[in-house]
């Protein structure tokens, strides 16, 4: 299929519609962006962008229910089921006095002036039909491609290439630094030479981001089929250096492929973007540094705590691993450990599984993890909730006064049911407790 006919096929009517409006009433009417992109390379795009040379007072008056989206005067046309399309006028960005946002905008007659504004080629190809085209003409039907920037090009022998000078590119927004390595992860591209040269040499912008914007694109690259690369990329290029110093500087050249494997699209776990976050971050040591990092981009407080959940259960893991490995290997012990850790025994198989999709399990992993799954498969008591009885029936029944006995009363039974040595039901526990109580190891009597 040539790329105009992809584009034609996957148009959804609601696009479809928006476009014919705008052509009828005479303007250029285009779909352009991302989801031009998307369709070329064979994949569903999330959102559809369209660009004309109507102002917006102009697309007021044309769709009524549109409702302006940001001060650059992008319209939102909401098309049922709650779906809003943007179209944004032909535009040129102004200077930018702080390498992040233009100071304004300027309206432009022709999308080719719009595309020249726009980041990288592949980002830079347009479909629609411009003003003054007949009125028997239909802008999905009869629609051209319009790729200046050599952006199918680009696509097909897969690079990635800002519009223009990429220094100019970077100077205008160091943001596009980021997003290049974010498409590079997300279509498993090369980064063009001369691009690449130019983020060396400006890296050092990044820095000046806020740590929300760093962090929604640390958060798309971890989500793309393709991180790895374009990790190690970041690392080499020194942007990495610029929004994450401390992760920059322990670095090492596994870690890329490390966060590629973990919740690998084929695999069981997928999508794992915690996963992958932790191996992300697993050459820093120090767990203040890592949650230092991870509120310098913004992550929610779940997302942080989550980490340091995991980064804590790692090193449990990792013990359990070391104690298999000299033939004491206990899956049951080690989910009733991860539930006090993370609050879900299931944790236990899915760590071990992460660390031995990354290469770094020990070799006694394969017996661990089959009895965590066993021991998940038979849902096996792993936390105190799981028990049939509670501290107070232990009290009531042994008639001594609560204390710190009664936990580690608990934790004993845990382990005992967990481990098939008594059955989890009331009369046994309390049975049991008074053995354990009297002699303090019940298997001798029973
Ligand atoms: P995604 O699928 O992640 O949404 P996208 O390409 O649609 O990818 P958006 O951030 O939604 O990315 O932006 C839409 C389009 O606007 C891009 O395809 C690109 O043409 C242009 N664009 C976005 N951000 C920039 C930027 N910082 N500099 C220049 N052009 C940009
Ligand atoms: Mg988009």
């Amino acid at each position: 299929m040539t790329p105009a006919a992809a584009v034609r096929a996957a148009t959804p009517r609601d696009v479809a519609d928006l476009l014919r409006a705008l052509h009828r009433a005479e303007f250029g009417a285009y779909v352009v962006g991302g989801a031009v992109r998307d369709v070329i390379a064979g994949r569903t795009p999330t959102d559809w962008d369209l660009a004309t040379d109507a102002t917006p007072d102009q697309m007021r008056s044309l769709f009524p229910s549109a409702r302006y989206e940001n001060r650059f005067g992008t319209v939102g046309v909401p098309t049922g089921d709650g779906v809003v399309r943007e179209i944004t006028t032909f535009r040129a960005d102004s200077e930018s006095s702080d390498a992040r946002r233009p100071d304004s905008v300027t309206f432009l007659p022709r999308i080719e002036g719009d595309l020249a504004r726009r980041d990288f080629t592949i980002n830079a190809i347009a479909y629609g039909l411009a003003r003054g085209a007949s009125q028997r003409a239909d802008p999905v039907a009869d629609g051209a491609i319009i790729d200046p920037h050599g952006g199918i090009a680009d696509l097909e022998r897969g690079v990635l290439r800002t519009v223009g000078d990429p220094a100019d590119r970077f100077r205008e927004d160091a943001l596009r630094m980021l997003r290049a390595i974010r498409f590079v992860a997300r279509f498993d591209l090369a980064l063009d030479e001369v691009t690449a040269a130019a983020i060396k040499r400006h890296a050092a912008l990044a820095g000046s981001l806020s740590g929300e914007r760093i962090g929604a694109e640390i958060n798309g690259i971890l989500a793309a089929p393709h991180p790895a690369r374009a990790l190690q990329l970041a690392a080499e290029i020194d942007i990495l250096a610029a929004v994450a110093p401390s992760l920059a500087s322990e670095w090492n050249s596994d870690v890329g492929r490390r966060v590629e494997a973990v919740g690998d699209a084929e695999g069981a776990d997928a999508p794992d973007p915690l996963g992958r976050m932790c191996e992300l971050v697993a050459p820093i040591d120090d767990d203040d540094d890592v949650v230092a990092l991870l509120e310098s981009w913004r992550q929610p407080r779940a997302t942080i705590a989550a980490v340091g959940q995991l980064r804590a259960l790692d090193r449990e893991v990792d013990a359990a691993e070391r104690r298999a490995d000299l033939g004491q290997s206990d899956g049951v012990a080690l989910r009733i450990t991860a539930a006090a850790t993370t609050g879900d025994p299931r944790d236990a198989a899915r760590q071990i599984r992460r660390r031995i999709a990354a290469g770094r399990a020990r070799s006694g992993s394969a017996m661990l993890l089959t009895a965590c799954q066993e021991a998940d498969a038979m849902q096996v008591p792993a936390s105190l909730a799981d028990l049939a009885i509670g501290g107070d029936q232990l009290v009531a029944h042994l008639g001594r006064t609560p204390g710190p006995w009664v936990a580690t009363t608990l934790a004993r039974l845990l382990g005992d049911v967990a481990h098939h040595r008594v059955a989890n039901v009331e009369r046994d526990l309390l049975a049991w407790c008074v053995r354990i109580a009297a002699d303090g190891d019940p298997e001798h009597i029973a």
